[in-house]
């Protein structure tokens, strides 16, 4: 199955998310790399729309296989992106 971590404030702004297979790696390993991410302080560890703290969810997709779910996930990353050019900011 396909999964999606994400980071997210109160009110769900995602910060940033990450889909696996959970043939390929774990919740846990996922969570740890996501961590590691913010580490390195090349994104905030806050939400950069309303300044809440983040928490990380792990919620499985109706997708069995990357090659299935790829083509929604490339389409809501597109969309992101638009907003994220029409709100600014640093993420
Ligand atoms: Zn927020």
């Amino acid at each position: 199955m396909i999964w999606i971590t994400q980071w997210l404030c109160p009110s769900r702004h995602c910060a940033i998310a990450v889909a696996w297979d959970d043939q390929e790696t774990t919740a846990q390993h996922v969570e740890y790399q996501g961590e590691q991410v913010f580490r390195q302080e090349t994104l905030n560890q806050w939400c950069g729309i309303c300044g809440g703290s983040l928490h990380v969810e792990h919620g499985r997709t109706a997708f069995k296989t990357m090659e299935k779910a790829l083509p929604h996930i490339k389409a809501i990353e597109k969309a992101n992106l638009r907003a994220r050019s029409i709100i600014g900011g640093k993420f």
